[in-house]
């Protein structure tokens, strides 16, 4: 249900991707011209952070959401 497209960067194909594999450092080929998007390796403990900080927020705002009903 994450699945996701972005616009390749080079021909504008709107390239389909899963935000939980992009996560785990799967590149994604544009099906148009087969340029290679994906997170540097470098960079993906930084994403993975991000993401788990954005979870944690959406926890909080889901169970804030329950003790106020
Ligand atoms: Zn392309």
């Amino acid at each position: 249900m994450q699945e996701q497209s972005i616009p390749c960067p080079v021909c504008q194909t709107k390239i389909p991707f899963d935000v939980h594999a992009l996560l785990r450092g799967v590149a994604f080929t544009c099906p148009s011209c087969f340029a290679s998007i994906g997170i540097a390796q470098e960079a993906l403990p930084t994403v993975n952070d991000a993401m788990q900080k954005l979870e944690e927020l959406k926890k909080n705002i889901h169970s804030a959401k329950k003790s106020s009903s």
